[in-house]
């Protein structure tokens, strides 16, 4: 009797959602994947299921959709939508990236805000979860173009947020450059400088270390997982995909533990460079990507017995070339590694995958990295590092101070150790041993169900 009650509430929810939310796919996958974990705590947690708490996280406090006009270099009127979803402000203000891509619509804005509230739960900060963007594309527009767009996007998004109220943070497309651009035209309009954005500039208020948080943190959880099974970084030859922000410092902390990153990608292809990424070769891509904004092909024209591999993403390349890989830490987008790269990834000596990305992996490769029982850091505890320290960030803008490097990274590798007690713990008391997946959802769920409890119906 309790099991088919059980199954009904979480898969109730999961029908609401799919029919009231139609046509939002990643938003779906997303619910879906958080709600059928969270099933251990509805019979553990009689009081959820009567305070309706599972019906009512799914529903973002608001979703703000909004015009965003600019003019182009040759005078031209554009037109972007942009988004701010306000997912859940239980635990703290709302926090969670901006994201500029083409991709970017309702669905990809709200699986990131919802995913982001039990991240954010999971850090052991105050914050909330929430994202917003624009399908707005900087590759390829002049610095002056950018600035329109960020000054355009920022003067709507400006009466949405506050250093008490919701704290965005940069995402796929939004770098130090944007968030530059986005902080300076709040200043303005508002005439205060408050610590409404994280990943500011450290001279106007950016906390050290948060430019390398995420693939520092993505890389400290690695290191906990595999001393579960008395291994470490060290020797380690690593899959990494893209070059962005998250894949490069992943590749930095990598480098630095004694391991060895062989590939690195951009949306256009793929480069193998079985000698490893080192830390000059590192030093070309942040060049590259942050400086001149060029494309990864131009790695293999520069360096010598690096294979280039056109229209390909590197779990293509494993797949095809049969490529042996202890670690995996897919750094990209939503969705790159499906069932077959999945598999592929297993039968080449893979036995950890560390997502940097957000929801990287499709469904059927999760339920392939569970049946063949490898250590498997979903999302949202891998990529919490950079949250993490904009929480930090938050902190030193109110305390009106700026802690040195050290003392940030200490704090990031503390926070990320914590992440890793957590998810097994909660794991552990659900019934699900060594499930990092369950025990990231059930542990982020579980606080931020308490604070609504507390509130009553609000
Ligand atoms: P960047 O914009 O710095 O880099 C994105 C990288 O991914 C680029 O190499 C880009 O290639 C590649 N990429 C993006 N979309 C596609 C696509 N559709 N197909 C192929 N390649 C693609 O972003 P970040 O490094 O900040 O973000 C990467 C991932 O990490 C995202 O999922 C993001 O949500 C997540 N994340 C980021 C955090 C952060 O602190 N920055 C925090 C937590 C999660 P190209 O240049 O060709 O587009």
């Amino acid at each position: 009797m309790s099991v088919i009650q059980k199954t009904s509430v979480i898969q109730d929810v999961i029908a609401i959602v799919e029919e009231k939310d139609a046509g939002q796919p990643e938003f779906h996958q997303a619910v879906k994947e958080v709600m059928e974990s969270l099933e251990p705590t509805v019979d553990k947690h009689p009081e959820f299921v009567k305070n309706k708490i599972y019906e009512r996280i799914v529903v973002p406090d608001r979703a703000v959709q909004f015009r965003v006009p600019w003019v182009d270099d040759k005078g031209e009127i554009q037109v972007n939508r942009g988004y701010r979803v306000q997912f859940s402000n239980a635990i703290g203000p709302y926090k969670g990236g901006l994201r500029f891509h083409p991709s970017v619509n309702i669905s990809i804005v709200k699986f990131l805000g919802f995913e982001q509230i039990f991240k954010n739960s999971l850090t052991t900060l105050p914050m909330g979860g929430g994202k917003g963007g624009a399908d707005f594309d900087p590759k390829g527009k002049s610095d002056m173009e950018v600035m329109r767009f960020c000054q355009a996007f920022m003067s709507e998004l400006f009466r949405h947020i506050g250093p008490d109220t919701d704290v965005p943070a940069g995402d796929i497309g939004v770098g130090g450059r944007e968030i530059g651009y986005l902080f300076g035209y709040y200043k303005k309009i508002m005439n205060e400088h408050a610590g409404v954005l994280t990943g500011k500039g450290i001279e106007y208020g950016g906390s050290l270390i948060r430019p390398e948080a995420t693939g520092y943190g993505a890389v400290f959880l690695a290191a906990e997982m595999l001393g579960t099974r008395n291994q470490e970084i060290q020797g380690k030859v690593v899959a990494v995909s893209a070059s962005g922000n998250v894949a490069q410092y992943t590749v930095e902390k990598i480098n630095q533990m004694g391991g060895k990153v062989i590939t690195l990608s951009d949306s256009d292809g793929t480069i193998l460079d079985e000698a490893g990424v080192d830390e000059k070769k590192l030093e070309f891509v942040l060049d590259l990507k942050n400086a001149r904004r060029g494309r990864i092909k131009e790695y293999a024209d520069n360096f010598k017995n690096v294979v280039y591999y056109a229209g390909k993403s590197v779990w293509d390349v494993i797949k095809e070339q049969s490529l042996k890989v202890d670690l995996a830490f897919p750094s990209a987008h939503e969705n790159e590694i499906d069932g077959a790269h999945a598999e592929a990834l297993i039968k080449n000596g893979c036995y950890l995958v560390c997502e940097g990305a957000n929801m990287p992996s499709t469904a059927d490769a999760v339920e392939i990295y569970r049946e063949n029982k490898i250590l498997f850091a979903p999302a949202k505890a891998a990529n919490a590092g950079g949250v993490a320290t904009s929480g930090l960030e938050m902190s030193q803008n109110s305390l009106r101070l700026s802690w040195p490097r050290q003392e940030v990274e200490e704090r990031l590798r503390y926070i990320m150790r914590e992440i890793h007690r957590n998810c097994l713990e909660a794991a552990e008391a659900y019934g699900m041993p060594g499930d990092y997946v369950s025990g990231a959802n059930i542990a982020g769920f579980l606080k931020v169900a308490n604070a609504m409890l507390a509130y009553g119906v609000v």
